[in-house]
């Protein structure tokens, strides 16, 4: 009898120790890697080349697809998935747009990328640091900016060459940093599957070789994982911000064709026009572009459809013009500069979310997901609060909700 006391004090002591003695191995804190294969549209998990993603999804949770903010292009989605904000909330409008105190923002412009007013929200990074965790990124549009005066602790300015290789060796060694230094979270990008799309189209065996080559890094990145035996501490999931569809030059909506571009600044261009008249002047552009187009549907600022979310930021222009998927919008000048002129032709992205192609691939595993499950299709906002759930973070309010992805968590 007292022998089993005796074992049962020690058995507790141990247990409440856990985590706080020197010599007891602590409890690892939850981490995840956040891994966007630019353009990777849902249906390429399908694809030969992408073995990895699946034994990934295999383990994990797999999305039939993931529904993409509007417009869906890349900028405003990656930071959408980071901070669980629609555009119109986080500020990111599109790939070009322009702030009456800023100027004009391009992802060619590096100024605009470590410039903090750009970014509104808080990015999961942010969150992390914010409450006593590290984080690093190999790429991630906003990871270069101290957003909320917070700086990422590891970062890379963007370049597009950079190996594949050279990214997954690096993220493999923070993994390997002793968990007191170890990042909790960490990004990592790779643009080849949208590379390919838009030049060759998302059918093309060069889109195939795109998609081998990205799940080639995911799957180094999963083996890396597990080589370090944290496969019960770090979740891995993977993302893209938007799906890819086929253009043709069959399909152009000539803007000049109905407005002297000379009266207007168009600020971002297809498939979705954010059209800036002079002041005064927005009724007749609008009025000059509404039903003359079938497939160019032309909207006032604040009547966009409330499905798109897309009016409350002041850098939305006055106008605002969606193509048709398929559709392209430009301009008797663009064509004329195509080799050979009038040439249009691959792949683009940027239309309604709603729409099949423009869905994302999404599929997760890790300590706190579910395995072997598939889950319908789901708006990208939720990923921001469910990477502050896997990592025990607070998250900070956003348009997402835990509650409409609980159903991926593991019971
Ligand atoms: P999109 O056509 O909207 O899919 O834009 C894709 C392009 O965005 C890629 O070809 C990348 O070169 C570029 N891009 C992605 N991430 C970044 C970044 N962090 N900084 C600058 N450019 C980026
Ligand atoms: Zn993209
Ligand atoms: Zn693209």
């Amino acid at each position: 009898m007292t022998a089993r006391w005796v074992m049962l004090v020690l058995l507790l002591v141990g247990c409440r120790g856990a985590g706080t003695a020197a010599s007891a191995r602590p409890v690892p804190a939850p981490r995840l890697v956040l891994i966007s294969l630019d353009g990777f549209r849902a249906d390429y998990l399908d694809r030969p080349g992408a073995r990895h993603l699946r034994a990934l999804a295999a383990r994990g949770v797999r999305a039939e697809r993931m529904i993409p903010a509007f417009p869906s292009k890349t900028f405003p989605n990656h930071y959408t998935l980071v901070t669980g904000l629609t555009p119109e909330h986080h500020g990111i409008v599109a790939n070009a747009m322009t702030d009456p105190l800023l100027g004009t923002f391009k992802l060619s412009d590096q100024q605009a990328q470590w410039e903090p007013r750009w970014w509104g929200g808080e990015p999961i990074w942010v969150t992390a640091e914010r409450q006593g965790r590290r984080a690093a990124s190999y790429f991630w549009p906003g990871s270069e900016a101290p957003i909320g005066g917070k700086r990422i602790t590891w970062w890379k300015a963007y370049e597009h060459e950079t190996p594949h290789e050279t990214r997954v060796r690096q993220v493999l060694e923070w993994l390997a940093l002793p968990d007191s230094q170890a990042p909790a979270v960490i990004t990592l990008y790779f643009s080849a599957t949208d590379d390919a799309g838009h030049r060759y189209g998302p059918q093309a065996p060069e889109t195939d070789v795109a998609i081998t080559r990205v799940d080639s890094a995911v799957g180094a990145v999963v083996d890396g994982i597990a080589r370090l035996g944290l496969r019960d501490a770090v979740h891995v999931l993977v993302v893209a911000d938007h799906g890819m569809t086929e253009v043709s030059r069959d399909r152009l909506i000539v803007l000049d064709d109905y407005l002297d571009l000379g009266t207007v600044d168009v600020i971002d261009w297809t498939p979705v026009a954010a059209i800036q008249p002079r002041a005064g002047d927005e009724e007749r552009v609008y009025r000059a572009l509404r039903d003359r187009h079938p497939h160019l549907h032309v909207y006032r600022k604040g009547e966009v459809p409330a499905r798109y979310h897309f009016n409350a930021h002041p850098r939305i222009t006055p106008i605002v013009a969606v193509a048709d998927e398929g559709w392209t919008i430009t301009s008797r000048a663009y064509l004329a500069r195509q080799t050979p002129p009038g040439a249009v032709s691959g792949a683009a992205h940027g239309y309604d979310p709603a729409l099949p192609s423009m869905g994302a691939v999404f599929v997760a595993a890790g300590p706190g997901l579910a395995r072997g499950v598939r889950v319908p299709p789901f708006r990208n906002i939720h990923v921001y609060p469910l990477m502050a759930h896997l990592l025990g973070l607070r998250a900070a309010p956003s348009d997402g909700s835990l509650d409409s992805v609980r159903h991926f968590l593991r019971r």
